[in-house]
């Protein structure tokens, strides 16, 4: 199956080849047409299945059949989560449109940089612009855009968008566009909050489900490696030598444990850094930049910061501290074996964490065989939880109500948790080991 019977324009298709997209991924193949009908649409499709050109490719096309006046006026609006995924959709839409004779213009806005480029950018209006909700927020109070004339609006990781609580910002967005208008979501998960906003803001949505093929055709080869979690950075360095592993994503739990592994491996001759959200833009343009470019080896990042980050061909990927959920686990090892590239994902899992990997493999419904490393055989054994102690630490994980007894599912996270943060400590006293978040 090609895209030319898909009903794209000979310029996009044009783009596309020059692009070497030769077939559809299964998102693009179901949402293109629907979108090019003018549909509203939910998608649950994550990062690494296709989705930005799903929603570009309709969208321009859209836009170049009936070219905006001049000044131009803001007729698409895409809001991402996180500044990497603002540019990289710029970019994958700057590609896609490069042949429209009417010139699309297309303008990248997000927080954590100065504020006078990105006006003075958006001055003489733009046809598209993707935005993270904080700044633009920002350039609306500065009246450097006017959404009035918008004509679609895309969210982009409606979930994550909600999880790092942009409600009160999309609110203050949402009242600013026209009523009559496109809506279409795309989001990895379709947990009840992005589905009540759905259902406000959708009109008879289109549904497409794309999720499980994703992760089969994406081919990724799972493993858990049992370690003592005192021996992790050392296995890691073992296995990036022994295995020739020529590039490696690394996941950890906090902003500290990231700058801890990362000064490890570089202290071990391995071109390392961390990537966490309260690096500058500059450093984490640069770090992405470096990894794509094959001049960092190994980045080590924390989740939020890790979300929708784009480097093809990336072999594998480590989660050296667990995810804290299952839908974190997919997200983490879909960053490898990307659009049908075949990639390993690797988990080292100790004798506290053994209980939360199981949780995992379950909500996943796939079993990870288990394997250990000559000179890395674990010695620990899982630590027994105090009644009281796992009550506590279950209510503070889950945020659980007061007084609720913590379930199973409660204790074992509380236990990988504790683990966690043990780990986090036993690599220095500093305590600042809070959770990652973005603008
Ligand atoms: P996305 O899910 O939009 O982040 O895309 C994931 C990766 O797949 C990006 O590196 C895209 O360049 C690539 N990609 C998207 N669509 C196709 C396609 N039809 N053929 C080949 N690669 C694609």
């Amino acid at each position: 199956m090609y895209f030319s019977p898909l009903g794209l324009s000979p310029t996009l298709l044009r783009a596309l080849a020059e692009l070497r997209y030769m077939q559809p991924t299964p998102v693009q193949l179901a949402a293109i047409p629907l979108i090019l009908a003018g549909r509203d649409m939910l998608a649950s499709a994550e990062t690494g299945s296709g989705k930005t050109a799903a929603f570009c490719l309709p969208l321009l096309q859209r836009l170049a059949a009936a070219p905006g006046g001049r000044p131009r006026r803001v007729r698409a609006l895409i809001l991402v989560p996180t500044r990497e995924l603002a540019v990289q959709i710029g970019e994958v839409a700057r590609q896609l449109a490069r042949y429209e004779t009417s010139a699309l213009k297309i303008a990248v806005v997000f927080g954590g940089v100065s504020i006078n480029p990105q006006m003075m950018g958006l001055r003489g209006g733009a046809d598209v612009v993707v935005a993270t909700p904080g700044r633009l927020i920002d350039l609306l109070a500065h009246k450097a855009l006017d959404l009035a004339g918008v004509q679609t609006l895309v969210l982009d990781e409606a979930d994550r968008l909600l999880d790092l609580g942009f409600d009160d910002e999309l609110q203050q967005i949402l009242v600013r566009l026209p009523s009559a208008r496109q809506n279409l979501f795309f989001s990895a998960t379709l947990p009840a909050p992005v589905q009540a906003l759905a259902a406000r803001l959708l009109q008879s949505p289109a549904r497409v489900d794309v999720l499980p093929e994703v992760l089969e055709v994406s081919a990724i080869a799972q493993q858990a490696i049992e370690v003592d979690s005192s021996r992790r950075t050392q296995l890691l360095r073992h296995l990036i030598g022994q295995e020739s592993w020529s590039r490696v994503l690394v996941f950890v739990a906090t902003k500290h444990a990231a700058e801890i592994v990362a000064d490890k491996l570089r202290k071990a001759g391995l071109a390392a850094e961390p990537f966490h959200g309260e690096l500058s833009q500059g450093k984490r343009t640069q770090v992405l930049l470096d990894f794509k470019n094959s001049e960092l080896k190994v980045v080590v990042a924390t989740d939020v910061a890790a979300r929708g980050l784009d480097v093809s061909q990336l072999p594998v990927v480590v989660n050296y501290d667990l995810p804290r959920s299952a839908v974190d686990y997919v997200h983490r090892i879909g960053r490898t074996g990307r659009a049908g590239e075949s990639g390993l994902a690797v988990s080292f899992v100790s004798a506290a964490t053994q209980a939360h990997f199981r949780l995992i493999e379950k909500r996943q419904g796939v079993t990870v065989p288990r394997t250990q490393v000559a000179g890395f055989e674990p010695l620990e054994t899982a630590p027994a939880l105090a009644p009281t102690e796992s009550r506590s630490e279950a209510g503070a994980a889950t945020g659980g109500v007061k007084g609720k007894r913590p379930s199973k599912k409660d204790k074992l996270r509380a236990a990988a948790l504790l683990a966690a943060d043990k780990d986090a400590k036993t690599d220095s006293d500093d305590s600042d080991n809070k959770a990652d978040t973005d603008d």
